[in-house]
């Protein structure tokens, strides 16, 4: 997948486009994996990098939603545990089953939780993953060391789904050129382009050259997550806004604090949410919390309020409580939930996903989850094919393998997540033995990947290796910024840039890597 080429298409189109999806999140390369698989003639505009917005930010589970069941929203269970279910069978290289724990400090939790998880895995019924089971005390222990002993009297288990965002969504770009569409970063949308009163496109910026280009397509597509009212007011000016986004936030510590397979799943925090501690890539992710917020940014900044909160959360089920200073990432999310009426409170906004579609055609697609990406897609490419009058043509991504399918095992854990290509990666370490070795001791990835990154996934940037490409920034920010130049010096070699280009990369990225650091740590950065 490389950049050069999507631009050449973009400038040698000369027929419109089927579709335009603005967005580069799950949503929009969800859509576009849909569109293409269709055949029809497919773009994806991504302002900054491919999941840089919420879906490279989320507690990275593929489920059901046990809560939504506590909620008594079933058909949005079913949904999701089908959804769940199809992508363990799409991409095996990214999602895998994990076992979670849910520890029972008063005995009637135990018959309580044990019979939710049985209507859990009844409603999965043959895409279920293994069956729930309530567990003794001395199971629970063994099976989670570092619980808190005190009180415990025994555990529910379950199943769920467990993957890599941020890399789902690369290879969802990927696929989407796999399937002859066209998808690229750093192209954001100006404003929409009208014949008449109907929509006929958008105007495009290539954020790198400043070249911009008018974009014409049948059917346009608003996948931009909680930015979806602004392209909605591109638009229609006055039209009003629906989306209510919360901000959620993530801590990852070592790997000590939950050493084992399994997670802990906490079911009521005192602000009636879900808490999970999650085994992932070795270390562990904590989260998360729902904080109404107004403003909309990229890159959302968590408050010492939520990390404080996750931490005092989470120290009542561990006999050794996390300090802030045993953090090694904090990232923080928002959710592009959509409003039913005027409500505040963020936990009861609709998680199931909305379309809206304006006078001139404009399709709209917001909400959901990533688990559930497909099915959202599916719905969309519906609406928009009838809407933009092309001949209907029936969904083909159910059973579609997402690039990268294998069922081959890797030995080498870091180039498991590439699935098919890991070969490939892995052959670049073989050409040049300088860069079998690693970006960091105490980071998992070595140079190769940050050449493949840019050689066949679009990286542009230091953030897009470290964040996305590499998940270097979550599993340890400190490491990630002590990298940064070497990594700058890997791309400015594969793009042909100079040496003011590596300083002001490292520059930047140092700017948005400090917000991953806890406070204390940020100041000695800054
Ligand atoms: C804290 C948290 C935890 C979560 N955990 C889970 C989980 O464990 N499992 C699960 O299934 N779901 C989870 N979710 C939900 C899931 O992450 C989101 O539903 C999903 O990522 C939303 O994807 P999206 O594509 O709609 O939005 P985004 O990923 O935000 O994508 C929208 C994109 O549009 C781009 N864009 C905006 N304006 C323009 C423009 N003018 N031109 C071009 N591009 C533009 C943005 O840059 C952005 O990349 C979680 C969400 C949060 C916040």
């Amino acid at each position: 997948m490389k950049r050069e080429q999507a631009i050449d298409q973009i400038e040698s189109m000369r027929e419109p486009w089927d579709f335009l999806v603005i967005g580069g999140g799950a949503t929009g390369l969800g859509v576009g994996v849909d569109a293409a698989a269709r055949g029809y003639r497919t773009l994806v505009v991504e302002q900054a990098d491919f999941a840089k917005g919420t879906s490279s930010r989320s507690t990275k589970l593929v489920h059901g939603g046990v809560r939504y069941l506590k909620q008594g929203n079933i058909s949005l269970v079913l949904e999701a545990l089908r959804e769940r279910g199809l992508l363990c069978e799409n991409a095996p290289h990214l999602v895998h089953h994990l076992s979670f724990i849910v520890p029972i400090y008063s005995w009637w939790d135990g018959p309580f939780y044990g019979i939710g998880m049985k209507i859990y895995d009844r409603l999965a019924g043959k895409l279920g993953l293994s069956t729930s089971e309530l567990l003794s005390r001395e199971e629970t222990l063994k099976r989670i060391p570092t619980l808190e002993t005190e009180g415990l009297q025994r555990g529910v288990s379950y199943y769920d789904g467990q993957f890599d965002d941020a890399r789902l969504a690369l290879n969802l770009a990927q696929t989407i050129f796999d399937l002859g569409g066209t998808a690229v970063n750093y192209m954001q949308v100006l404003s929409l382009i009208k014949h008449g009163e109907l929509l006929a496109g958008a105007v495009v910026r290539d954020l790198e050259s400043g070249k911009e280009y008018e974009v014409r397509a049948k059917a346009v597509v608003n996948a931009t997550g909680v930015f979806a009212d602004g392209i909605r007011r591109l638009d229609e000016p006055g039209a009003k806004t629906v989306l209510g986004p919360s901000q959620g936030t993530h801590l990852v510590l070592p790997k000590s604090f939950l050493p084992g397979d399994s997670a802990i799943m906490v079911p009521n925090t005192p602000d009636g949410r879900v808490l999970f501690a999650v085994p992932w890539h070795d270390h562990v992710v904590i989260g998360t919390t729902d904080l109404a917020v107004d403003d909309i940014a990229l890159e959302p900044i968590a408050t010492d309020e939520e990390i404080e909160f996750i931490l005092t959360s989470i120290a009542k089920y561990l006999h050794t409580p996390p300090r802030s200073s045993d953090v090694l990432s904090v990232y923080t999310g928002l959710r592009p939930l959509v409003k039913v009426g005027d409500t505040r409170n963020t936990a009861a906004l609709s998680r199931d996903h909305t379309i809206l579609i304006s006078n001139s055609g404009l399709l709209t697609i917001a909400g959901g989850k990533w688990t559930t990406y497909r099915k959202m897609a599916q719905d969309a490419v519906d609406q928009a094919e009838t809407l933009a009058g092309l001949d209907e043509r029936p969904c083909q991504t159910s059973h579609l393998q997402i690039h990268g399918w294998t069922r081959q095992h890797i030995d080498e854990p870091n180039l498991r997540v590439y699935g098919a290509d890991a070969a490939s990666v892995r052959a670049i370490s073989n050409v040049d033995r300088g860069r079998a070795q690693k970006l960091h001791p105490e980071l998992p990835y070595m140079e190769a990947e940050v050449v493949w990154a840019v050689r066949e996934e679009m990286a542009r940037t230091v953030e897009d290796v470290l964040s996305r490409r590499t998940r270097a920034l979550l599993l340890g920010a400190r490491a990630s910024i002590e990298c940064a130049p070497r990594v700058a010096h890997l791309i400015a070699r594969e793009l042909g840039r100079d040496e003011g280009w590596e300083r002001q990369a490292v520059a930047d990225y140092g700017k948005v890597a400090r917000n991953y650091l806890v406070s204390s740590e940020a100041n000695a950065h800054a």
